[in-house]
């Protein structure tokens, strides 16, 4: 066995066991929009990478999905005008920690290296890393995972990290989620891994991939802020703990996605 497959085969983790803070099906319980921090008119830059849903993708033109939503929630918290920044995701904490957005929100995984970058809030989302493969692979768990073939991950994510690890040169990089899933279904990669949500979302809009029960490491998702702006941190902490409160991010999650029967 090589090394890291001992570790892998034992974070066995059904990717759809994925769940988000509660899949509740509250009603919309659309927050009015309360003051609770200083910035009134003033805007909140948000930086994201929209080719990742469900939680930020475009959609007739527009973005949409969990992180947008919820985003867009907490400016009207906060009092503040939400503006969205689609970059490339491997340059959102620097940008954030330069004070060039307010903040990430990318379906980000909390870790310990981004965490000397800038500061974190409190995790609305866990997930798990997915394998996909086209139907029929021989691929058919994450012990067939090996330096002799073709890997497909975005590039700076947890996937990409964990891959480039433990398979090094067998890891092909790419922009974002949708580019490396293109990639599989042009057979120029053997597999992607990539968070399991982002996973089922692409699996559903292309035929024949399928997605591996097995899966990687358990992540927890946040938003990044400058670790000079405390202020902001509290406060987007404040608005997220109400919108779980009254239910809205349970809201927005099960619009996104279904609770599966
Ligand atoms: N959760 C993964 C990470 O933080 C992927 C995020 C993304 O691609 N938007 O690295």
């Amino acid at each position: 066995m090589k090394k890291g497959k001992k570790i892998l085969s034992t974070l066995l983790i059904l990717a759809s066991m994925s769940v988000l803070v509660g899949c509740g099906t509250s009603s919309d319980g659309a927050a009015a929009a309360a003051t609770t921090g200083d910035g009134t008119g003033a805007t909140l830059v948000m930086a994201t990478n929209a080719a990742f849903p469900p939680y930020e993708y475009v959609e007739n033109g527009e973005y949409v999905g969990i992180d947008v939503e919820i985003s867009q929630k907490i400016a009207d918290e906060l009092g503040m005008e939400l503006e969205i920044k689609d970059v490339e995701f491997g340059s959102i904490v620097a940008g954030v920690q330069s004070g060039k957005y307010d903040m990430g929100m990318a379906g980000m995984t909390v870790t310990e290296d981004r965490k000397k970058s800038v500061n974190f809030s409190n995790t609305y989302a866990t997930a798990v890393q997915s394998i996909i493969v086209p139907s029929g692979s021989a691929i058919a768990s994450v012990d067939d995972l090996s330096s002799e073939i073709k890997i497909g991950v975005q590039q700076d994510t947890t996937g990409d990290i964990y891959a480039s690890d433990e398979y090094g040169d067998a890891v092909v990089r790419y922009k974002n989620g949708a580019d490396a899933v293109q990639a599989l279904v042009s057979g120029k990669v053997d597999c992607v891994i990539i968070d399991n949500e982002p996973a089922k979302s692409f699996v559903s809009a292309n035929e024949g991939l399928t997605i591996l029960d097995s899966a990687y490491a358990e992540e927890e998702y946040a938003i990044c802020v400058s670790k000079d702006n405390e202020a902001l941190l509290n406060d987007i902490n404040g608005a997220l703990a109400k919108l779980q409160e009254d239910g809205t991010i349970d809201a927005i999650v099960s619009k996104y996605i279904p609770a599966e029967d």
